[in-house]
């Protein structure tokens, strides 16, 4: 019996493929593998962590260890309030105006570098007055702003940005300079990839499915003071307050992703060393695949301008759609999936997140220097 379950446990570790999927993305095959063994019986518990109760003890320790977890990983400070809520990082584009913009004086500034904040600012339209501080359409989204370009209103309820866009691959290098102006942030695809200032920010929120667990649960960082904008009337559980009174516990949390949160942040610090080390490690994947572009001659030719490549979303096309569409084959083929592109930008994008080992990386590095050089070009 012990047997079987190790080797089946050894061959489905084995035939698995590189998954470069946007999200749901790849996870690290040592959480999966801990998932596994708790998914029967926890320990000095005996029952599946999929069958524990919200309210026990079993939880009030896994959503304990998560949070601390991700409090020490990321270094959020007594200055703002972590919660884990639902409706993934979509919904915060509705809860953010809900709170901190109903009855403010000032719009919501809104720097638009990509799809996820054009998506964003059309819910936060909907609450009260935006004002768009600089928006990257006119270029296809293909760079983050230079400071001088950024026009700010005057008493501006809050700055939102999106630090890293997951569909055209475009990524902040650094934090914007808003002075005195509450820094609102979609981090969903660059969260727990790299170190962040959280002294900077009023606000960030996340969804877990990039790089920080499964789809499911969402992490909100919310400084404490900005807590007091929410208005009495907003329904109770898009208040944020009420997620901070209720240590995220107001109604059922989704008590598997919290946990597999918990499981990732614990990776991100035991076995890659934390997350200036596993900004070293995805900066050094990212540049494999863009020396590969910046190699070809015009083969490949990159989405994004060279100073604000992502380091979690290479986005790149070839010399035409068909092209496009071979080589996502290929690559298939290879054990290499899920490359196209979003639709509004074609072409192929490769998500490298966090868990994503550089084996893959260099696997798809081949299959693209195999690819040019079968196509006519060496
Ligand atoms: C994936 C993603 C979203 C949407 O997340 P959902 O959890 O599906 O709502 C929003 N913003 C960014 C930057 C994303 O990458």
């Amino acid at each position: 019996m012990t047997d079987r379950r190790f080797e089946s446990l050894t061959q489905s570790a084995h035939s698995r493929v590189y998954n470069f999927s946007p999200g749901p993305a790849v996870l690290p095959l040592e959480v999966l593998q801990q998932a596994q063994e708790d998914m029967l019986s926890l320990p000095g518990i005996g029952i599946s962590v999929l069958e524990i109760s919200h309210r026990s003890p079993a939880f009030d320790r896994i959503l304990a260890e998560t949070l601390q977890e991700l409090r020490g990983l990321v270094g959020i400070g007594d200055d703002h309030e972590v919660v884990l809520l639902q409706g993934g990082a979509s919904l915060q584009f509705s809860m953010v105006p809900m709170n901190l913009l109903r009855g403010a004086t000032g719009a919501a500034d809104s720097i638009v570098t990509g799809t996820w904040g054009a998506t964003g600012l059309k819910e936060a339209r909907r609450e009260g007055s935006v004002h768009i501080a600089w928006d990257g359409a006119a270029t296809a989204y293909d760079r983050i702003p230079a400071a001088e370009e950024l026009s700010f209103s005057k008493n501006a309820a809050y700055v939102h940005m999106t630090s890293n866009e997951t569909i055209q691959g475009v990524q902040w290098k650094h934090d914007p300079e808003v002075g005195a102006v509450p820094l609102v942030c979609d981090c969903s695809s660059d969260f727990l990839s790299r170190p962040i200032d959280i002294s900077k920010y009023g606000l960030l929120y996340a969804c877990a499915q990039k790089n920080a667990g499964i789809a499911g649960v969402t992490a909100v960082i919310i400084r404490k003071d900005l807590l007091q904008r929410s208005r009495d009337d907003l329904p109770t559980m898009l208040d944020y307050r009420t997620h901070v009174k209720n240590d995220s516990r107001s109604n059922t949390p989704p008590v598997f992703a919290v946990y597999m949160l918990g499981l990732v942040c614990r990776w991100v610090r035991e076995r890659m060393g934390g997350l200036a080390s596993i900004q070293r490690h995805n900066s050094a994947k990212a540049q494999l695949l863009y020396d590969v572009l910046d190699g070809s001659e015009g083969f490949f030719t990159g989405h994004a301008q060279h100073s604000c490549r992502s380091d979690m979303n290479v986005t790149f096309r070839l010399p035409n759609e068909s092209l496009d569409t071979a080589f996502v084959t290929a690559a298939a083929d290879r054990g290499l999936i899920d490359l196209k592109g979003h639709r509004s930008v074609g072409g192929v994008r490769a998500s490298i997140y966090n868990a994503m080992p550089v084996e893959g990386v260099e696997a798809l590095r081949d299959c693209m220097l195999d690819f040019r050089k079968n196509h006519g070009v060496s």
